[in-house]
């Protein structure tokens, strides 16, 4: 064994760039998410080659002032939290600091970024965890990530990408699930120079799934509504003739944030069991409110995964609100298509 030493910094970045970017759905996913803490009210993603050669992510939110954009890049950086205290607040999508030190260790970075009450905007290019240029330009209110060739200096992550059509896919599986849990804010995803979506940011879920999903969906839904101190549920519940062959139609977020959870899935497909046939799976779009104390995201650095401090309170509460909203279909005769 050799003598033990501590990482360099580029080194220590670059391993923990591995848990957080996977593949180029996983930088869209952290430049988006910053995005929407921002304030953003429109965001436009753009890509090239699947993402590996080329990403860029626009936003209209507050803009980083030019003297935090270095340190913006830094590990552990954050302008979202201040201790572990607020950790049970959590009103951003971000607080770890992880993914502008890990996407810029593992890709060559370039950002255009403004603040309102700034006259010149701020160019910062850095790669390979390497600070290139930091200089003035002309730009809008803002922030323009564009991200080029992505683990060009990781080469054993890069052999695990797929094809740039599968890269792309999960790219815009991820701006489906970014839409539908904010409607307020305006989606543009562009593939090689095509548009693939577009929503108009109005507010309106439904409007979203007419959007991505089209007019048989949205002409048979229902309305999901729950409402308990702690936890509250809005969404819209497809009716079960629309049921799919798989889960990928079960759409849930919680706090805004898309997740994956054993005991969210169980309580809706429980409460779909008497209307679906074996093997289908129920078309939902469910946001979830849960107060911040019950709910722990910081279990992994994809902040994916939840823990609830009362699974079965959960459980009952998405089963009711399910259960309740296909009880009552004969209450609302039809949902009516939007304009
Ligand atoms: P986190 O989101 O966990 O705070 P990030 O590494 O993603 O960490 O971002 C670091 C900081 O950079 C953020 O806290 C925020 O202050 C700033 N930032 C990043 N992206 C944007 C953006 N699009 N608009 C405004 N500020 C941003
Ligand atoms: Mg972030």
């Amino acid at each position: 064994m050799s003598k033990i030493q501590v990482l360099d910094p580029i080194t220590i970045d670059k391993i923990a760039a591995g848990e957080v970017i996977e593949r180029p759905a996983s930088v869209v996913k952290e430049l988006v998410e910053n995005a929407i803490d921002a304030g953003a009210t429109a965001v436009v993603v753009e890509i090239k080659d699947g993402g590996i050669s080329f990403m860029r992510i626009t936003d209209n939110g507050c803009g980083i002032d030019r003297e935090d954009v270095r340190s913006a890049f830094l590990r552990h950086s954050t302008s979202k939290i201040r201790s572990v205290d607020d950790l049970l607040h959590i009103g951003s999508l971000g607080f770890r600091g992880e993914a502008l030190s890990s996407i810029s260790a593992v890709a060559q970075v370039e950002l255009i970024t403004k603040t309102k009450d700034q006259t010149f905007g701020t160019l910062y290019r850095i790669a390979g965890g390497k600070e290139e240029t930091l200089e003035d330009t002309g730009a809008p209110d803002g922030t323009t990530f564009i991200i080029r060739q992505l683990f060009y200096n990781t080469p054993a992550r890069r052999k695990f990408l797929k094809t740039p059509m599968t890269e792309a896919s999960h790219v815009g599986d991820l701006m489906t699930r970014l839409a539908l849990s904010h409607p307020h804010i305006s989606f543009q995803f562009i593939n090689n120079g095509q548009s693939k979506l577009h929503t108009s940011g109005n507010g309106k879920l439904k409007d979203v799934i007419y959007h991505i999903y089209g007019r048989e969906i949205a002409s048979n839904l229902l309305k999901a509504e729950y409402d308990t101190p702690g936890l509250k549920i809005t969404g819209f519940l497809g009716k079960p003739i629309i049921s799919r062959g798989n889960r990928n139609f079960e759409n849930y977020y919680v706090n805004g944030r898309y997740a994956r959870n054993s005991i969210i899935s169980r309580a809706i497909e429980d409460a779909y069991k008497d209307f679906t046939m074996q093997h289908k799976y129920p078309f939902v779009v469910l946001h979830i409110e849960i107060d911040g104390e019950h709910v722990d995201v910081n279990v992994h650095p994809t902040k994916m995964e939840l823990r609830f401090n009362n699974q079965q309170e959960v459980y009952n509460a998405i089963y009711s609100a399910v259960d309740q909203g296909l009880h009552e279909k004969e209450l609302i005769p039809h949902v009516e298509m939007p304009e």
